[in-house]
């Protein structure tokens, strides 16, 4: 199969951020002044009975946009990141069930685990996150249901092919979601790491997630890489680097640090 390899995009300029939240906000406010105005024509008629869905709507418009805003300070804040050595294969079998309760019964999970997969120095929460994010995604590609992969793998990039990834050579750890479901047009590949960029319904996408799960990567020294076709199901690997240290021994100090990786 024609598979495309397309760069991670840098993270948009403060500006395009805050037109993006502009955006938002505008259309669910819309919607609020819409249920108000409603409300109000109803109960200038007299006709007081019923008035209850318009305020749900009202509600529910305002709730979104509340839910927005927390996303929205807790991206602006950018997430701090507390890196441990971490095993993304234990990880990931901790929340087999969380992942298969979210996407559903009609959704095949799948888990390929390296049997000798390599720790890595990551904020495991950040990576909970991120990973769960990628399954919702696959969730929401497949509304048929489908099958959703998780794998983990080692990988050495040579100084060629670690250039070709935007990425230093090194020993790497590659968590990779792949699903079944509609995979993106060319047009939405490139722009699926903007942030506020979603094809979703409003109050369904905030366009956040791969934009977070890309500032993840990178604060963690490595890299994500998206291979999507229409029809061919999407696959999101995230590269990690390999942690060389011990995971227990490490455990044993929660009060030290490790060094950040560059
Ligand atoms: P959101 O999920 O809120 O839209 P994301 O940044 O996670 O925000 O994704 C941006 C867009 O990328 C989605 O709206 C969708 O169009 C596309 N996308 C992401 N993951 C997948 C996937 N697994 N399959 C198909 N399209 C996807």
């Amino acid at each position: 199969s024609r598979e495309q390899l397309f760069q991670a995009q840098k993270m948009e300029s403060l500006g395009q951020l805050t037109g993006g939240l502009a955006h938002d906000f505008n259309n669910l406010l819309t919607g609020i002044m819409g249920s108000l105005e409603l409300l109000e024509v109803q109960v200038a008629r007299g006709q007081v009975h019923n008035l209850q869905r318009f305020v749900a709507a009202a509600r529910g418009a305002a709730s979104r946009a509340a839910a927005l805003t927390h996303r929205l300070l807790a991206f602006a804040r950018r997430q701090t990141l507390d890196p441990k050595p971490t095993d993304p294969n234990r990880l990931i079998g901790d929340m087999a069930d969380l992942v298969q309760r979210t996407v559903g019964p009609e959704i095949a999970l799948c888990s390929r685990l390296a049997p000798d997969l390599w720790p890595t120095l990551c904020d495991p929460s950040q990576l909970e996150n991120a990973i769960l994010n990628l399954c919702i995604n696959a969730r929401d590609a497949m509304p048929d249901g489908g099958r959703l992969t998780l794998e983990t793998s080692n990988t050495s990039l040579h100084a060629s092919h670690a250039g070709e990834h935007d990425m230093q050579p090194g020993e790497y750890v590659v968590i990779r979601v792949a699903d079944s479901g509609t995979g993106m047009s060319p047009e939405v590949l490139q722009r699926a790491f903007d942030p506020f960029f979603t094809t979703k319904p409003l109050g369904q996408g905030t366009g956040l997630g791969l934009s977070m799960i890309y500032g993840f990567a990178r604060q963690s020294g490595g890299q994500v890489r998206i291979a999507s076709e229409p029809g061919a199901g999407t696959q999101v690997c995230i590269y990690l680097p390999r942690y060389r240290g011990g995971v227990a021994e490490e455990e044993m100090k929660p009060s030290r640090r490790p060094a950040a990786p560059h």
